[in-house]
């Protein structure tokens, strides 16, 4: 049974396949727990996508059953791109989407990094 409301994890997805080295991605930095590559639709100057190598499906998956040392190396390294891309100055945006609401496309849990311009407001108001 998935921790979400999302379907078990689908070894086809396009992270999975990005992981498997199957499709290409634009790397930006890889540790042992995570990979950060560029977003291939980017909604601002900088978009990077952080995720962990193993099958999560979700935020609320990782939370459960990730181990402290993937959570730790995950997150250190979502602040270690930002910091890398020097986005530190100026600052940057971390997002997940995470099921229905959320309207996560991709059921690999993952993060998004935005930066390079000024984002806005958080969440845009209206319907969606
Ligand atoms: P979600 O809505 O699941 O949070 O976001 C999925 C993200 O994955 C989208 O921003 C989309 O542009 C990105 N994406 C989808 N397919 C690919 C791909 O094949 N390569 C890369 N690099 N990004 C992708």
């Amino acid at each position: 049974m998935p921790v979400s409301g999302l379907p078990p994890y689908d070894p086809a997805n396009i992270f999975a396949r990005i992981l498997r080295g199957e499709i290409p991605a634009k790397k930006v930095a890889e540790t042992e727990h995570a990979l950060a590559f560029h977003d291939i639709a980017p909604q601002a100057p900088v978009h990077v996508l952080v995720v962990p190598k193993r099958a999560y499906v979700s935020l609320a998956d990782f939370a459960a059953t990730a181990s402290d040392a993937e959570i730790a190396g995950f997150w250190r390294l979502v602040a270690s791109v930002a910091k890398e891309l020097t986005l530190e100055l100026s600052g940057y945006r971390v997002l997940t989407n995470m099921g229905v609401h959320g309207h996560q496309e991709v059921p690999h849990f993952h993060v998004h990094l935005f930066g390079g311009r000024p984002l806005g407001r958080m969440v845009p108001s209206g319907e969606g």
